[in-house]
Parts: structure tokens; sequence; C-alpha cells
């Protein structure tokens, strides 16, 4: 391989208490609880908005935040305050009164009682605002490049934008980048998908149409509702009959056999989920840009799908896809513990949970079109997620949120939806400003403090 040493001087420009690279679920959440907590907080994102995959992703509902038996709702803190403000502007519909095998959930049954339908607009505002009010400080357009490691602390980050490389210093980092790219360039050991069956979940590129016409649309999953394909007690295959169709008179070249679709706030637009891009690697740029391009053939294939075999949606509208590819799985940080299947399939809660979550194992076709694999809970109706998940080894000033959190892979598909991992940032922003004012490394920080202040934050953390 051709190298070059590169060196450069370049600027400390930005130094804070507590940064949080990525500003997805996890790391909003991450940037608003340190700064609520009194931390001076920086927030990195390399898209020009917060909400990460929830809004650029176009990545929706916010998937159940409920318990298993869909009584109580689990997930609160942050999660709960933004829903109501999206509610309050009518960008959201409170998961209270949103039920499962409907419209909102694909008519999909099994884990899916009381998921969030949202606007990905309403929700960068919402999210602008609560950072605002909180009084992070926000840069946009801003990558993480690599970090400056001495003696296993961080002691500055370089970032890359327009104003070209700079520094950032701080005494906590929270990685929020789902792709664990701040742990992994400073050493953390990571495991990429499943190694030890050598596959990754695959890529979707989400996208989103316009003027349908519910009643029609409804009527026809209703008549056909008897033939969904159910596997793990799951009834997937929303059209499958009009997906054997347009195969049939060859408009359909994809190996997916069915179609997710997902009702949006407003009853004419809705979120579609359908496309699979197998292999893609989210931590390679030419993988990437392959995924992009794929999807947005699958995108179009499927759109014109919709118009001609889809009743209710012959006049449908493209209103958009995503302006991100969406990655289920990339790398799983190693932190000081690993979260297995069994434990969230048990329903174990740890005595140092910071959250809980009934989140089912959920595998999207990993071995091809008809491998989904799901698993909700055996036992009991909710699990936790330690505090040890989020605490990478090797390094004694850095935490991880959400996707990239310290999880064997199945078991990283079920915590990755957006409702844990927001309470897993809340958490971590939460831990981060306690290891800054009480001049900890963020693994001594008292589990008990950190579960009690979150509790009076609004978590429920039965524990
Ligand atoms: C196809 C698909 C369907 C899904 N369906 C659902 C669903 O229906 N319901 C649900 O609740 N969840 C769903 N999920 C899961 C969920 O969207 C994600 O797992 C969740 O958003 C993870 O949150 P996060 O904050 O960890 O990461 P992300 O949402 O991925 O946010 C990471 C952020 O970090 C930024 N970033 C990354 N690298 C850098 C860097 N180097 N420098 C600066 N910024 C960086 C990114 O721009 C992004 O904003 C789905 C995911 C996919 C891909």
């Amino acid at each position: 391989m051709n190298t070059i040493l590169f060196s450069k001087k370049v600027e400390v420009r930005y130094q804070a208490q507590v940064v949080v690279v990525g500003g997805g679920p996890s790391g909003f959440c991450a940037a608003v609880a340190a700064a609520r907590a009194g931390a001076d907080t920086l927030l990195i994102e390399e898209g020009g908005c917060a909400g990460g995959m929830a809004t650029r992703g176009l990545v929706g509902p916010f998937m159940t935040s409920y318990d298993k038996d869909g009584k109580q709702m689990i997930i609160r803190g942050l999660f709960e305050e933004l829903v109501n403000r999206m509610v309050m502007c009518g960008g959201a519909i409170h998961p209270e009164g949103v039920r499962a095998g409907t419209a909102f959930t694909s008519w999909i049954v099994l884990g899916h009682d009381h998921v969030t339908p949202f606007e990905p607009e309403c929700l960068k505002i919402v999210m602008d605002e609560m950072l605002a009010e909180a009084g992070v400080r926000v840069l946009y357009h801003t990558r993480f490049v690599e970090p400056v490691v001495q003696d296993g602390t961080i002691r500055q980050i370089i970032i890359d934008s327009k104003a070209g490389l700079e520094a950032v210093s701080a005494d906590v980092f929270i990685d929020c980048t789902g792709d664990a790219d701040v742990a992994y360039r400073a050493g953390v050991p990571c495991e990429k998908g499943n190694e030890e069956l050598g596959l990754i979940q695959p890529a979707s590129l989400f996208f989103r149409i316009g003027n349908v016409r519910l009643a029609p649309l409804e009527a026809d999953i209703v008549a056909h509702k008897d033939q969904f394909y159910r596997k793990d007690g799951v009834n997937y295959r929303s059209l499958h009959w009009r997906v054997t169709e347009a195969r049939e008179h060859g408009d359909w070249p994809l190996q997916r056999v069915s179609i997710g679709l997902f009702r949006g706030v407003k009853e004419d637009e809705w979120f579609i989920n359908t496309s699979r891009v197998m292999g893609v690697d989210a931590t390679d740029n030419q993988s990437l840009t392959r995924g992009e391009i794929e999807g947005r053939k699958q995108v179009e294939i499927i759109f014109n799908f919709f118009r001609k075999y889809v009743p209710g949606c012959e006049d449908a509208r493209l209103l958009c896809s995503a302006s991100t590819l969406g990655i289920r799985e990339s790398r799983h940080v190693k932190g000081l513990y690993r979260l297995m299947t069994d434990d969230l399939l048990e329903g174990k809660v740890p005595s140092d949970s910071i959250c809980l979550a009934s989140n089912s194992v959920d595998v999207h076709g990993r071995f091809g079109p008809l491998s989904n694999q799901y698993a909700a809970i055996r036992n009991g109706r909710w699990y936790g997620i330690p505090y040890r998940c989020l605490v990478p080894e090797r390094i004694d000033n850095l935490l991880v949120a959400g996707r990239c959190v310290s999880a064997e892979s199945d078991a990283a598909g079920a915590i990755r939806v957006m409702p844990p991992s927001t309470a897993m940032g809340q958490a971590a922003g939460q831990a981060a400003a306690m290891a800054v004012q009480q001049r900890l490394a963020v693994s001594d920080v008292s589990v008990s403090e950190l579960q009690q202040k979150l509790r009076e934050q609004g978590a429920f953390l039965e524990v």
C-alpha cells in the first residue's frame, strides 16, 4: 500500500467540558442531558441538522417505548419530552393511542404496540430548540476525524469542516456516531457486524410518498390479512400479493417479497422501508457509495410499483428519499460489559441498568429475503441496559451511546432502535457531566447517583 506521513499544526478552536460527537437520537439526548446537568457542552454533527437516522435517514416511526405488554410507557425522560413537544406542534402522534396491527406499524402486531409516528421536519426544529434552550453549543457540518490520545485519555479531537482542520479539547467525550468512529480510532477494540457469522445487517434507503388514499389501501390489506406470511410469531408481508403480481409482469426485479410501509402523521403520507442493500460496510466510503446508488435504484423500482399495483397509490407522489443510507449495523464497541441476546430475552435487569426497554431482537434478512429473525422477550416485561455497556475498554474519558454500544450483534439488533438510543444518550450525558464535576474517570461514576438523577429527570427505572 502506498502511504504518506501527514502532519499539520491545528488551532485548538473549541474547548468544552463535554463533547458529544454525532447528533442522532442518542447524541441529541446526550448533549441536552450533559448541558442541563451543568456541563459546558459542544455537539459535533456532520449533517446540517440533529436527528441522525430520524431526520436525514427518514426512519420512522419511533419503535415502541412501552413495556412488552403494551401497558406502560417505560422509555420516558427526554424521549417523552421530545414526543410531547412534537405532539403540541402537530408533528407526532402520542404512542398511547397508536396500536399494533395498524397502518402505523405496517400491520405488524408482535413487538409493535405503541409506536410513535412523527414528522422529521418537526423533529429537526424541536431538537434545535431544545439544544438551544439547554445551552448546548452546536457545530453542524462538522466531522470528527481523529482523537489525540495520551495515556488512555483523549486530550483533543481533530474535526474537519469548511473552516479546515481544527482541534477541540474537552474533559469527557461521548461517541454517538453510530459507527463508533471516536472509540475505534482511539484504539477501543470493536466488532463489526456479527463476526462469528461474518455477516452484517443489510442497509435500506427509506423514502416518503404522499397523496396516498388510505381507504382503498387499507381495504386491500384487510382483504388479504389472512395471507400474511408468519415467522417467529410476526405477521410480516404486507402487500406480498401485489409484489407477486408485479414480479409476474416483470416489474419486480428485487429479492424482497413484500413491503414495509408505515403511515405518517398525515394519513396520505407514508414512510417506505423496503429497499435492502446487502453487505454495506458503513465504515468504508466505497461501500457506502455503492449502497447509496443501489438504494436509489431500488427506491425508483418500489415507487413505480406503488403507482402501478397498489390500490390508493395510483396518484402517489415521491416526496423525497432519505439524504443518507440507513445503516442498521456496523461497529459494536467492546465495553466493560457486553450485552448478550439472552440477557434481554430473559428480561434481566442488572443493578447498574441506566434504562429499561422491551424492543425485540430484529435482524433483517442477513441470509436473504426470507431470513428475517425476530425474538421478543420471553420473561418479564422489559430488560435493562447496564451502564457498563456505555463504558468502552481502554479509554478513561469516553462514553458511547446508541447503536454502537457494547452488545453482541443480535442484542444490538434490539436496542439499536430510537427510543432506547435516546435513553442511553440521556444516561451518557448525565454521567459525563458527573464525571467532569466530580473529576472522575467515567468508569468510576456512581451508578446509583446516576440512576437517581435519571429518575428525577422522569426516567422510568425500576432496578
Ligand atoms: C433502515 C432502518 C430502519 C430502522 N427502523 C427503525 C424504526 O422503525 N424505528 C426505530 O425506532 N428505529 C429504527 N431504526 C434504528 C434507528 O434509526 C437507529 O439505530 C438509531 O437512529 C440509532 O441512533 P444513534 O444516535 O445511535 O445513531 P444515528 O441515528 O445513526 O445518528 C448518528 C449521527 O452521528 C453523525 N455522525 C456519524 N459519524 C460522524 C462523524 N465522524 N462526525 C460527525 N458526525 C458523525 C451522523 O451524521 C448522525 O447524525 C432503523 C434503522 C435503519 C437503518
